[in-house]
This record gives C-alpha cells, structure tokens and sequence, in this order.
C-alpha cells in the first residue's frame, strides 16, 4: 500500500507577502518556514524571491531578497484598494517575472515555472 496524502498532515498556510492561502503538507510548510526564518510565503512569492536573488547577482542574502520582495508587497497593498489587492497583486508578481525574463541582465540561470515552453539552455540548469 502506498504512502498517500490522507496519512500527511494537510494544511492551510497563509502567504506572509500577499495574503494568499495554500493548502500544504505540515512537512512543506515547515521546509518554507526554515528557509525564510519562520515566515511562509507562497509558491508565486518564492519564485519573485528567487527571482530577487539572481537579479542581486548574489550581493544580497535570502533574507534581504525576502524583505525586499515583502516590501514590493506592502507597497502594492497600500495603493490599491483592500478587496481586491491580493488577486492584482498575483498578476503584478506575475507581470514582474513575466518582464525580468525579457531582461538580458537576468540570463542564464533561469528556471521559473511558467517560463516559455521550450527550454533554450538545459545545459546550464545544474
Ligand atoms: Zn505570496
């Protein structure tokens, strides 16, 4: 008999950044945590993260690329109306990683999950 969800401890976390809600495994949540100093973030936040560090060209840490990204946050929440901030927010994150994989400066080390289909550079995935 195989492992199956049921016998995982499934819960909902909350996204420290934009306030979106995810539905994770108890080990998941718990890997996000140690990684971001005991915050959770979403999937979408982690990428623009991520996202921040490669841009930093390692300059910065991955607490520094998580405040940063927490600010770009906050930001965006305080100027756009409360009711619908998180679902623009998702789609300013979005546009923002859309756009940085057109920047020439963001080249080679690009692995984002909604990139283009077609991988121009596996050899440089490692
Ligand atoms: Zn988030």
């Amino acid at each position: 008999m195989e492992i199956s969800a049921a016998i995982m401890n499934v819960a909902f976390a909350k996204c420290d950044c934009c306030g979106l809600t995810e539905e994770c495994t108890d080990e998941y949540i718990k890997r996000v945590r140690d990684r971001y100093s005991g915050r959770w973030i979403c999937g979408l936040c982690s990428e623009a993260v991520k996202d921040e560090l490669i841009r930093s060209d390692d300059r910065i840490g991955n607490e520094e690329a998580l405040n940063q990204h927490m600010n770009f946050c906050k930001k965006f929440k305080s100027l756009s109306p409360p009711k619908k901030s998180t679902e623009e927010l998702i789609s300013a994150v979005k546009q923002l990683l859309l756009k940085s994989l057109d920047s020439p400066r963001s080249s080679p080390v690009k692995k984002l999950v909604f990139a283009r289909p077609e991988r121009c550079s596996p050899a440089l995935d490692a």
